[in-house]
């Protein structure tokens, strides 16, 4: 379901899904296999996210020179920008195996418990949207993550009794989109926490260079460029955009992807300049139209558009914010002057408030 203005500028909803799965950051079922092909495997395969990388690769030595498993880490920042491919290439640094899981997938005590008790010394456990684990998979957790053991109970009533199991030494690695959502106790036991930033468009470019050389897909300079500057400062979206303007080229042209075909391609699959699709244009012009720019909550826009909170909150804003399209404020959501500019509405006589103060 999605909303589209009529020519009142009302806005009404259409059963036409108009949201565009090309720019979700969001792992996609049809992606994963892909996805594991391109997954970078080393830190020089690993673009950008340099001081990052810089630190990681300290913290490894030092803990291979005391023959230590690496401190639990934690990693956060929207989807799509390299956790589970950097917990990958940490794993191969140290030379260890990994075991990759999500919280939605502990939700029994066994579920944690079995993987816990499955682990190797030294072996690396990713657990992706950690902030999802409930409270008594937390618990499990405390201990194994603070001395390595596990407390179990057995028998009931009185006879009921308490064993420490002691399990492998392991490194914990969690990934979360949202690091406010993390209880304190859980955090508190990551030695080392780190956010990952969006990406600059020349890092993109060779993200889009690399994969197009894996996919043996020819690309100049420019073409990676133009397909750069839409992808959102996201990895997972410039390679799912490599591959469908591939299909462009290869339809429209010669296969080479050039600046005119990317663009072509990024225009015929409505991707803008910042590289907005339909859903986040949606979300700036209801703030401007119906909200006079804002401020309005996030809830009142999740109903207006019939999304859920969640999916502004982490897919859709976390770009706008930080290309300062949309602004946090005390009281909501408001556009900036340059969303204006961006819409082509900034001499259009729409007068909006686009500061508070
Ligand atoms: P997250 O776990 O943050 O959602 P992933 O690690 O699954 O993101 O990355 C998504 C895709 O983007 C991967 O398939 C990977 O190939 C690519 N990718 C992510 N980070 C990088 C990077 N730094 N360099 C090259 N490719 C990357």
């Amino acid at each position: 379901m999605s909303i589209v203005a009529d020519e009142e500028n009302n806005f009404k909803k259409t059963d036409i899904n108009r949201k565009n799965p090309v720019v979700k950051p969001e792992t996609l079922e049809s992606d994963k296999t892909f996805e594991n092909t391109i997954r970078p495997k080393s830190f020089d395969a690993y673009i950008g996210q340099s001081a990052l990388k810089e630190t990681l690769k300290i913290t490894i030595a030092a803990a291979q020179k005391r023959q230590q498993p690496l401190d639990h880490l934690l990693f956060y920042g929207p989807p799509g920008l390299g956790k589970t491919t950097l917990a990958g290439v940490i794993a191969a640094q140290m030379g260890v195996d990994i075991k990759i899981t999500s919280a939605p997938a502990l939700e029994r005590p066994r579920d944690i418990i079995g993987i816990l008790m499955s682990l190797k010394g030294g072996e690396i456990l990713f657990i992706d949207e950690i902030h999802r684990l409930n409270k008594i998979a937390e618990e499990i957790l405390y201990p194994a993550m603070e001395d390595f053991y596990l407390d179990m109970t057995t028998g009931k009533g009185q006879s009921v009794k308490t064993l420490r199991l002691p399990i492998p030494k392991f490194t914990l690695i969690g990934a979360t989109t949202k690091a406010g959502a993390l209880s304190g106790p859980l955090r508190d036991r990551f030695g080392i926490i780190h956010r990952l930033e969006f990406y600059t468009d020349d890092e993109l470019a060779k993200v889009v260079s690399r994969t197009a050389g894996i996919l043996n897909i020819e690309v100049d300079k420019e073409g990676a460029y133009a397909i750069a500057s839409r992808s959102r400062g996201t990895p997972r979206i410039a390679n799912r955009l490599v591959k469908r303007v591939a299909d462009f080229a290869l339809v429209k042209a010669d296969g080479k992807i050039t600046k005119d075909i990317a663009v072509d391609a990024l225009d015929t699959l409505k991707i803008d300049k910042c590289g907005l699709d339909t859903t986040d244009r949606n979300l700036l012009m209801l703030i401007i139209e119906k909200y006079n720019g804002g401020p309005v909550g996030i809830e009142t826009l999740a109903a207006a558009l019939g999304e859920d909170v969640r999916t502004l909150e982490d897919v859709c804003e976390p770009y706008l914010l930080q290309a300062g399209l949309l602004q946090r404020t005390p009281r909501g959501r408001m556009v900036t002057a340059y969303a204006l500019e961006h819409l082509g509405i900034a001499n259009s006589g729409i007068s909006v408030q686009t500061s508070l103060f």
